[in-house]
């Protein structure tokens, strides 16, 4: 069944999937790619792990293939500006679609009080990855605002460049897994040889313009000539305000990747969704989220009956050399049990569970039982 004219925004992993899935599966008709950055679309957590540590590591492609066995009509370097009925308004001209894929991601958080300061980045594309390690190439001491999962990757990695390096958090632990997995995550960063204030804040930066410190609200001021902001995203949904896409810290979609205007889909970071086992909605910045609402939305474009997303959330760090992994819908909040290993052995797998019921699991150096876990969850 043919859908017409496909156009995708966005042209990082969601996008490209997208793309890629509808042409596996035998959509014939146009397809147009729009990306806002010059570059093919790439990989993005390489950026804050090897290719953030090493200066000569170049972009890592998401294809390697040929883009012209695609036929896709790729437009790099062009931003979509917004929706007029079916015609998608770009910098440069405009596309007409009769359907639309909109997979225009996030953008780093930063708060006011770092605005105007060099020496201050934040990290989502090539330009700021490589801006960033040039900065800790120089440098040497860095703050990193924010003990979330990139935050602590940024840290990791710039301990192994030998740079002193402290992180400052307003929870009370690092990562969003619960205090079991976040006291361990803690002794990991400082055994390393991380300062990590955690219940902290910041409330200014010293310097002249350029950092070179950070100021927390007990009036500790931690030496920087780098800081890293890592506190969160914000969807880029701008172009869409005064369109009929409903957007609401993303896009709001159902569970079949569709918006209210039945022609228009989301995937990737942005898209933001119902999920059974949460009220209200959800929206992942996960890698493979990204991959399985891609696969899901070009699915569904073609079928007659749209299905609901079934993949189990899932999502990795690499810090210092382990990984961690978590799937499903851990809360800090829920119930907690270790059911293989210890957690202060760093080899693991832990369940989270609310009224009883699983709601997801975090595993060290386990990858198999963890699969184990995913399909179980995945299966009810
Ligand atoms: C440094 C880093 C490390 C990460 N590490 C991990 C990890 O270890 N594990 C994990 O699970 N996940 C990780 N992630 C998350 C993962 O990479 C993302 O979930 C994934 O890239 C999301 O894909 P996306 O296509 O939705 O968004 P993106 O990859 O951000 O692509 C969106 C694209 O849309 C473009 N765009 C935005 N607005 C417009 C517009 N108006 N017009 C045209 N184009 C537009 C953007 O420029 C961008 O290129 C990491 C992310 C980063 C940044």
């Amino acid at each position: 069944m043919s859908m017409g004219r496909i156009a995708v925004v966005g042209a990082g992993l969601a996008g490209l999937r997208t793309v890629e899935r509808l042409r596996r599966l035998g959509h014939a008709g146009p397809v147009t790619l729009v990306g806002a950055e010059e570059h093919p679309p790439y990989d993005r957590p390489p950026l804050s792990k090897a290719v953030l540590a090493s200066p000569e590591a170049a972009r890592p492609p998401l294809r390697e293939e040929d883009y012209a066995a695609l036929d896709v009509d790729l437009r790099l370097g062009t931003h979509a500006t917004g929706v007029d009925g079916h015609r998608l308004l770009l910098s440069s001209g405009e596309v007409e679609f009769d359907r639309l894929v909109v997979a225009t991601g996030v953008r780093p958080r930063r708060p006011a009080v770092f605005d105007g300061w060099s020496g201050v980045h934040v990290l989502r594309d090539w330009a700021d990855c490589v801006g960033l390690r040039t900065a800790l190439a120089a440098g040497r001491s860095l703050v990193v605002v924010g003990a979330g999962v990139l935050g602590c990757e940024v840290a990791a990695t710039a301990r192994g460049l030998g740079l002193d390096v402290s992180v400052v958090e307003r929870l009370a632990h690092p990562l969003p897994l619960g205090p079991a997995v976040g006291a361990h995550l803690a002794a990991l960063h400082r055994a390393n040889g991380v300062t990590l204030r955690c219940g902290a804040e910041v409330t200014g930066l010293k310097g002249d313009g350029r950092v070179a410190g950070v100021e927390l609200a007990d009036g500790t001021v931690l030496p920087a000539d780098v800081v890293v902001v890592a506190v969160g995203s914000t969807p880029n949904t701008e172009w869409l305000s005064g369109s009929d896409v409903p957007v609401d810290d993303g896009v709001l979609c159902d569970r079949t990747g569709r918006t209210a205007r039945p022609d228009v889909w989301a995937a990737g970071d942005v898209a933001r969704m119902p999920h059974p086992w949460r009220a209200g909605t959800v929206r992942f910045e996960h890698w493979t989220g990204a991959v399985d609402t891609a696969g899901l939305v070009a699915a569904n474009l073609l079928a007659d009956e749209p299905k609901p997303l079934a993949a189990v959330p899932y999502f990795w760090t690499d810090q210092y050399g382990l990984r961690l992994q978590a799937i499903g819908l851990p809360d800090p909040a829920d119930e907690f049990e270790v059911v293989q290993g210890a957690v202060e052995d760093g080899k693991f797998l832990a369940h989270y569970r609310r009224d009883g019921v699983l709601t997801g699991a975090a595993a060290m150096g386990m990858p198999g039982p963890l699969a184990k876990t995913r399909r179980l969850i995945g299966t009810g």
